[in-house]
Parts: structure tokens; sequence; C-alpha cells
């Protein structure tokens, strides 16, 4: 991020593929942080007024004009993220499923329902509902810059509150892009603020008394926020980063395995949370896929041009990681059956097939963020199972299977798995995202996203009074006695076998 000092501090983001300047943006301070939460604050109160329907309907007209501007959105991400067109256009169609999910289904997921009431309280009703929590920060990636943050947000508006969005420094015209249309949508309800820079705003964010912040990044940015919320007991969901498995057991069709390894692993040039980062093949069937995934990922080819299969790396520093990597994976005995030691050019990087890629290698403990597959041969599906949990991180994973796909599926540590298909989960709105472990905490997506950002709020009315009340200092001798025997009746007795 290249800082120019005039009178407001301002960054430029680049192209990753052209170094062409994409746009000029503030670095927003503590000031200008407070004075966005302030804003959405004000705005919080008429848009949590509108209710589910009014929001549903707000909702689904940001969505209209979203999709009637795809074509612009694309481009954009497009220049600012450096991805080819389809990757982007892709990244649209997901979340326009969501943001269509989340404004139909607030109501239902989050509105007030009858809880079924206890003997003991049996003059009591009881009923639940989820409030809206008030004013959410949203902190931004640039990998999937519509796609992630927009994960959050749908979710966070749907359930009623504003929201504060600090997108990627890498990507902050695609974030403003898409608060801008918010804004013309929605003109009445100035819900969604964005607030620009680096990590010193988002921190600033974390500060700032928002209700909630909702962070996709890595897991060292990650433990910052955590760190900073702490001090206000501001609640935190954090979506990082993964190091999925994928496993192919003997009775899996090989050709699907292969074509979604190749494509799980290095659509995005492997710059996916979810990406396919390692793969385990039972013993039985790893040399047949093994070669079918050398054809396969030695067909496709990175580039800036419409032909590319996948796009620049957007992060320069990211290159050196990916280098890294494969240093020592070879220094470690790795071979590569595509690609080298020399895929690294910068801006891009080729496809890198990797086999006897010891477990404690860089590439197979630590997320790599590029398009290097590891494939390692595993006993059975136990010991695929096995090593592909040996892992801190558990995000999501994949399973190519027949007989036993479901098994393997269960027994996988992450947040979600997909069965002869790859990712498939994050498009599927009525499903949770989110990780175990490194990975992170808490979920998006799904009636879970939408409670991520409501409180519960438990509501009992007295129907009519019991003429022996439990609760009051006048409360007759006799009426603890008789509980008492009428609990150790109802609850006392063993369980029969
Ligand atoms: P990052 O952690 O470097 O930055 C993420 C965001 O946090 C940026 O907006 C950044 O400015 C901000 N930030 C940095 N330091 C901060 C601090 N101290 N306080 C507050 N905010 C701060 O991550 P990135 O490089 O932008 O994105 C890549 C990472 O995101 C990868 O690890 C990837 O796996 C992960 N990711 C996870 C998911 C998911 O759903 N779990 C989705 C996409 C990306």
């Amino acid at each position: 991020m290249a800082i120019t000092e005039d009178r407001v501090r301002t960054f430029d983001s680049t192209s990753p593929a052209t170094g062409e300047v994409v746009g000029t943006f503030p670095v927003d301070g503590p000031e200008e942080v407070a004075a966005a939460v302030a804003r959405a604050r004000e705005a919080a109160a008429g848009w949590a007024g509108l209710g589910f329907d009014g929001r549903r309907r707000a909702l689904l007209a940001y969505k209209a004009l979203l999709v009637r501007r795809t074509d612009e959105l694309v481009a954009l991400v497009h220049r600012e993220n450096g991805k080819p067109d389809a990757d982007a256009l892709i990244e649209v169609l997901m979340i326009v499923e969501h943001l269509d999910w989340a404004a139909r289904n607030a109501a239902r997921v989050l509105g007030r329902r009858r809880a079924r009431g206890n003997l003991v309280l049996a003059n009591h009703a009881a009923s639940v509902e989820y409030q809206p929590l008030g004013v959410v920060g949203v902190i931004g990636p640039w990998n999937y810059p519509v796609f992630t943050p927009l994960g959050s947000i749908a979710y966070a508006l749907a359930a009623g509150n504003a929201v504060v969005f600090k997108p990627s420094e890498l990507t902050p015209a695609v974030g403003c892009l898409l608060a801008d249309t918010f804004a013309e949508a929605v003109p009445a309800h100035p819900v969604l603020q964005v607030v620009t820079g680096d990590g010193a705003t988002g921190h600033a964010l974390c500060l700032a008394g928002v209700d909630k912040v909702a962070l996709t990044g890595s897991p060292a940015t990650g433990r910052q926020v955590m760190a900073a919320c702490a001090e206000r007991l501001t609640p935190v969901v954090l979506e990082l980063g993964g190091k999925d498995a994928m496993i192919v057991d003997a009775d899996a069709d090989l050709d699907a395995a292969a074509d979604q390894a190749v494509w799980g692993g290095m659509a995005n040039a492997g710059q996916t949370c979810l990406a396919v980062e390692r793969v385990y093949v039972v013993d039985p069937v790893y040399d047949r896929f093994l070669a079918k995934l050398v054809e396969r990922a030695a067909r496709i080819r990175p580039g800036g041009g419409p032909g590319a299969d996948f796009g620049p790396i957007t992060l320069p520093r990211q290159l050196e990681i990916i280098q890294r990597h494969l240093d020592d994976a070879f220094a470690r005995g790795a071979r590569a059956l595509v690609g080298g030691p020399d895929a690294v050019r910068p801006p891009y990087v080729d496809p890198v097939v990797l086999v006897d890629v010891p477990p404690d290698a860089l590439v197979m403990r630590e997320e790599t963020f590029g398009p290097v597959l590891p494939v390692t041969r595993a006993r059975d599906a136990d010991h695929a199972v096995a090593l592909a949990n040996a892992n801190p991180y558990g995000l999501g994973a994949a399973v190519f299977a027949g007989r036993r796909a479901l098994r393997i599926a269960r027994a996988l540590r992450s947040g979600m798995t997909s069965v002869n298909s790859v990712l498939t989960f994050a498009g599927m709105p009525s499903l949770p995202l989110g990780g175990v472990g490194e990975s992170g905490f808490g979920r998006i997506h799904g009636p879970d996203g939408l409670r991520e950002f409501a409180r519960s709020k438990a509501i009992t009315r007295q129907r009519f009074p019991l003429p022996f009340p439990m609760q009051s200092f006048d409360r007759p001798g006799y009426v603890l006695p008789a509980v008492k025997r009428a609990m150790k009746l109802r609850h006392g007795r063993a369980p029969r076998r």
C-alpha cells in the first residue's frame, strides 16, 4: 500500500497484473472510523424498525441492483484482484444466492416463536426471538472481495444490524462499489458504511465500540482482532485460513476426482481459503489417480488475458511464501510431476503437482495460497482421514468415494465437507460455513449465520398465579417439601436399560 501524505492521507489500489492504479482511497484513522460507526448507529434504529418484511424488500432491491451491475462488478474484480472474469462471475453468482436466502429466511429463523414450558412453570407462557446486535464491524480479505465480505454483511443486515465494512487494502474499489450500490438501492437507510485503509484501520474498528466484529482473514490477524476486541468484550466471529484436504477412496470416480482436485486446488491461483491444499489417495488407486491429475494439471495456464485459466498472485509477498514452500519441499526430497522449482514467475505461478512430500514439510502444514497440489499415498481410508486430520487448520474438506463416503466425511475434522465435488457447501445458503482450530470459530451463512449476528431474547409471561407460590418469602411451609417429592418422583429414577 503506497501512502501519500497530503492533508488527507490516501493510498492507491493497483492491478496485480499490470501495476495500473485502480483507485485512490483515504486512510481512515480512529476519528473517521468513529464517525462511520456513529452514522451506522444512527441508521440502525430505523433499519431495525423496518422489521423483517421491510428489510427483505430492501435487501432484494440491493440484490437486484447488484445483479444489474454484474458486468461492472466483474470487470472491477478482474482489474483490482487480478482473477479472470469467469472466477469473478462465480463469486457474484454465489453471493446473489446468499443475499436472496438471507433476505427471505431471516423472519423464519429469527422471528419470535413460542417455547415449550415445563411442569414446574406450567402457569407461564414462553417465547424466544433473535434481536439485532446494533452495529457490526465487517473486515474483509482480498481473495474473494465480493463473496467473503457479503457473506457476513448480507446476514448481519438481514438480522437487523447496521454494518461498518472495512474492505482489504488490496480491494477497496470493489468494497466501495458494493457499498455505493447499497446506498443507491436503499437510500433511506444508510446502514452499510465503508472505511478504507490497512490493518490499522481494521484495528481502529475493533476498538470503536461496535457490537460484534466479523473478520475474514488469516489466523495471525484473527489473534490480533480477538485481542483488540477483548478490551471492550466485543464478540468476534473469525473466518480464517485453511489447509483443506481431499480424500480419494478406492471406489471413487477417478476422472471426476482428478478434475475437481485441479480446479479446487488451482482455480483463483489457489488463493482460496477453501482451496484443496493436500490430496490423500488410497494405495489401490494412487497411480491411476496421479496419472489423470498430472495430465489435467499440465494443461492449465496462468495469465492476464481472457484465455487464462487463472490469474496472478494478488499479494506480492505471497510469491515469497509459495517459493519458500516449494524450496522447503524439494529440500526434503519432494518431486514435482508438474511444474518445478522455477514455477514462481512474478506475478504468476505455474501449476505444481508434488509427490513424496514428508508430512512435516511447510507445504503440508501451512497455507500455501498458490496453485500447488501435494499428493500423498495412504494405506486406506482410515489412514487418509488420520493424515488429513493431523493439521491445526480445519476449514473445509472434500471426499471422493462411494460406499464409505459419508463415514469419511463425518470423520474429517472440518467445518464443512463436500462429497464427490469441491467447495459446494460455500454456494449453498442454507448451510453454515466456518472452521475449527486455526481456521477460526463462529459461523456465517444459513440459520447459524443469521443467529451469529443476533442476540437471543427469552421472555416468560405468567398466565395466572399459582395458589402456592414458590418464588416468594410468603411461601407456605408445605410447598418446598411437596415440590421435592414431586421432583424425586419425576426425575429420581434411573433410566431403564
Ligand atoms: P489478512 O489477515 O492479512 O487481512 C484480512 C483483513 O484484516 C484485511 O482487511 C486487513 O486490512 C485486516 N487487518 C489486518 N491486520 C489487522 C488488525 N490488526 N486488526 C484488524 N484488521 C486487520 O488476510 P488477507 O491476506 O486479506 O486474506 C487472506 C486470508 O484470509 C487467508 O488466510 C485466507 O484463507 C483467509 N480467508 C478465509 C476465508 C474463510 O471463509 N474462512 C475466506 C477468505 C479468505
